[in-house]
């Protein structure tokens, strides 16, 4: 018997159009001999459509976009497997969503309640890994060498602007790169030189989020590195971003086209032995389970400094994640079933 795959993708998210790139892709990739694809559809207003499964590759994006069977995302019976509907019952979701609501936990939870098994980071993993404090603090409880950085949340900025203002100017070094704290793709982020920018930056990361990190800047080799894996993670090869602009910022990600990328980076064999001592360091405090991204500065004298994972990475076939496998001899296809196989197994064991 086939298995019945549900691909999730679409969602509320800024990355919109990305999944659905993403989702071609995959379908473009999956065994349909071994596989029963169904696709659900998540509006960009939050509305979840579940399709009948896909005859083959879905060669455009609006093909994705279906309308039927329009289910609310707050009556998932739908989907379980106690609703009688032998076709409504799915043996693994694949979310291909990045950002809140994807990539932070929350969509993780609902799976977990409705018991199906699926690809990637748990409830734990996900809400840790979006949120860089959290984050941060554990990577810190890893012994993993960090940027210095301050914290703070709206209420405490309207009660203690100055002491924090003190606080950032006396422990940081400008320039200075302000961040909602759960976010991606650079959304909200500003490089900031002075004060006057820096007051600018913070009303704007406030816009998304009601928690701040303020990092010190760092002038480093920004390298990347992909784990695959669940209790025994293993890692890539290490690609490098290599910006031509101020910083990897939303635009130089999706738009304008002036990053170039070196996969495989060049990297010394001890470098590499480092990354992936981090990577596997990040992978297991924040207890993650499939895949992780972990992006990492690298000074001129070989320090690996961690930023940040991301628990969904990017996933198209231009994307790094998959890209770092490719080249590390992991097809997109043999990718996509080995997390597949991983998020059975990890089901399996929580039984
Ligand atoms: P994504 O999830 O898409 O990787 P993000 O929104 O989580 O991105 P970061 O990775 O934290 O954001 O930062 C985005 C980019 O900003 C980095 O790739 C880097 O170019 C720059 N950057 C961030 N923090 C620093 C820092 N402390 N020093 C120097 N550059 C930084
Ligand atoms: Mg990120
Ligand atoms: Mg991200
Ligand atoms: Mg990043």
């Amino acid at each position: 018997m086939k298995i019945k795959l549900g691909l999730l993708y679409g969602g509320k998210s800024a990355e919109h159009e990305v999944s659905l790139l993403t989702a071609r892709a995959v379908s473009q990739a999956i065994n349909f001999d071994k596989y029963e694809v169904y696709p659900i559809f998540i509006t960009k207003v939050g509305e979840w459509i579940k399709g009948n499964p896909l005859m083959g590759p879905v060669d455009t994006v609006e093909s994705l976009k279906i309308s039927k069977e329009t289910i609310r995302p707050n009556s998932i019976t739908s989907f379980l497997p106690i609703d009688g509907d032998d076709a409504s019952h799915l043996d693994v979701i694949f979310p291909l969503l990045h950002g809140p609501n994807g990539e932070d936990g929350t969509v993780q939870g609902l799976l977990e309640v409705m018991n199906l098994p699926y690809v990637g980071n748990g409830v734990l993993a996900s809400a840790a890994g979006m949120d860089k404090v959290v984050m941060k603090q554990l990577f810190n409880e890893a012994g993993l060498a960090q940027v210095p950085y301050v914290h703070f949340i709206r209420n405490e900025w309207k009660n203690s602007q100055t002491a924090l203002l003190q606080k950032m100017e006396g422990n940081l070094k400008w320039p200075l790169f302000v961040k909602p704290a759960n976010l991606g793709s650079s959304v909200g982020i500003t490089k900031v030189a002075n004060r006057e920018e820096l007051l600018t930056a913070v009303e704007v990361a406030f816009k998304y989020d009601r928690k701040i990190i303020v990092e010190q800047g760092i002038v480093a080799r920004e390298l990347e590195m992909s784990v695959l894996g669940n209790d025994e993670p293993r890692c890539s090869i290490a690609g490098e971003v290599l910006p031509t602009k101020d910083f990897y910022d939303y635009e130089a990600k999706y738009e304008d086209g002036t990053t170039n990328y070196a996969i495989p980076a060049e990297v010394s064999p001890e470098l590499l032995e480092k990354m992936k001592d981090a990577a596997i360091r990040a992978f297991k405090v924040l207890d993650c389970s499939g895949l992780v991204r972990a992006d990492f500065f690298v000074t001129d004298d070989e320090e690996v400094i961690i930023n940040e994972v991301n628990t969904l990475p990017g996933f198209t076939p231009i994307s790094m994640y998959p890209k770092l496998w490719m080249e590390s001899g992991l097809a997109y296809s043999d990718l996509i079933e080995e997390l597949i196989a991983l998020a059975m197994e990890r089901f399996e064991e929580k039984q």
